[in-house]
């Protein structure tokens, strides 16, 4: 068996370790009898699951009593008409734009409300963050939406907006989907924060909602039940049957987070492999990153070489190499590496070294 390299943007790159788990548990989950797929969601033995995986979240990423966690379905794009249908009550919200996911969520949530333009980074292509001092929010804001890590323009906050100190009192809803359980979170700052679990948590199929007790049961009237926060917040996360095996894989992943030092620790790894690849970029005569150094994801790194007619010499080379998924997104073209929590420092290493290869042989 040869495990790839696999820097795909998502579904992505799981923990080895996870993976066999789950092969090994996969027809008969802890004597039970039965694979976790084949069991009731409301039998004890998934409950068991099921608690545990909120629990281990909740440690993990320091959530705070007075937000609720919830386990729901339709990824981080039905979360852009769940949020405003929750949270808007019909009235105005704001939006900054920094890429592809925060205008997707702008674009949806005026379906449910008023939408207004806070700040955005358009003009410089978005490679840029909008200071938040410039933001212009209004005072009637239901919400603010940021999209904290763009994982196709590979723009991220690296500190989230204090919007008190901005004299606003509107709760900041925050579009983590693809950094989220990579760096701690600021909760005195959020809201709500939402994220499909394929880029970072496990399988696609789970999206995580993590949001402050008060801002639950607000919903519009025609917004689905399913996907009222305090219907799901009220039956544990079991109004209707949840992704079962996902929470499971995702609990697995919890667990494996834990037994490598936390958040704390992931962050650190996440630094180290992050700087190996931006530096050598920098450096790079062939390859380039385009995006402000103070703003640039340590999950999502966009690059380009110089010349693209070598676009399809590189992706081929690093096929070869068992360097998968580099082709960047169609929206922005040339590469990109996505380097969740799962990709070893051993793989963004091997990049590196195919790319410094790549350069001498095209020099
Ligand atoms: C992938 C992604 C989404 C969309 O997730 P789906 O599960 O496809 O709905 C939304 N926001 C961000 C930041 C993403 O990376």
């Amino acid at each position: 068996m040869s495990r790839a390299f696999n820097f795909s943007a998502g579904p992505a790159v799981m923990p080895e370790a996870v993976l066999e788990q789950a092969a090994s548990e996969m027809l008969d989950w802890h004597g039970s009898g039965m694979s976790v797929m084949e069991m009731s969601h409301r039998g004890k033995e998934f409950i068991s699951i099921y608690e545990q995986a909120e629990a281990d979240l909740r440690e993990l990423l320091a959530v705070p009593a007075h937000f609720k966690i919830l386990f729901m379905q339709g990824g981080g794009l039905a979360e852009n008409a769940i949020a405003p249908l929750n949270l808007s009550h019909g009235g105005a919200m704001d939006f900054v734009l920094t890429g592809s996911w925060s205008q997707k969520s702008l674009k949806e949530a005026g379906k449910y409300g008023t939408t207004r333009l806070a700040a955005t980074a358009q003009a410089d292509g978005f490679t840029t963050l909008p200071a938040p001092a410039t933001w212009q929010i209004g005072a009637d804001s239901r919400y603010v939406h940021i999209c904290s890590n763009e994982t196709i323009h590979g723009v991220e906050f690296h500190e989230l907006p204090d919007l008190k100190a901005l004299g606003c009192d509107a709760p900041l809803v925050v579009d983590f989907s693809s950094h989220v359980a990579s760096r701690p979170v600021d909760w005195s700052r959020v809201g709500l924060a939402f994220g499909g679990a394929q880029k970072n948590l496990g399988p696609a199929g789970l999206t995580l909602v993590i949001v402050r007790e008060e801002l639950i049961g607000h919903a519009l009237p025609h917004c689905p039940s399913a996907f009222d926060y305090k219907l799901v917040a009220d039956n544990q996360s079991m109004y209707n049957t949840p992704p079962t095996y996902s929470i499971y894989i995702a609990g697995l992943v919890f667990q494996w987070l834990k037994q490598h030092g936390g958040i704390a620790a992931m962050e650190l790894r996440n630094i180290a492999k992050a700087q190996l690849l931006y530096d050598f970029l920098d450096r790079s005569s062939l390859f380039e990153n385009r995006v402000a150094k103070d703003c640039r994801s340590r999950m999502n790194v966009p690059f380009f070489l110089r010349d693209e007619s070598r676009n399809d010499a590189f992706l081929a080379g690093a096929k070869a190499a068992n360097l998968l998924q580099l082709k960047g997104h169609k929206s922005v073209g040339g590469m990109r590496a996505s380097i969740y929590n799962a990709m070893p420092l051993e793989g963004v290493q091997a990049l590196v070294a195919y790319m410094r290869e790549f350069e001498k042989t095209q020099a």
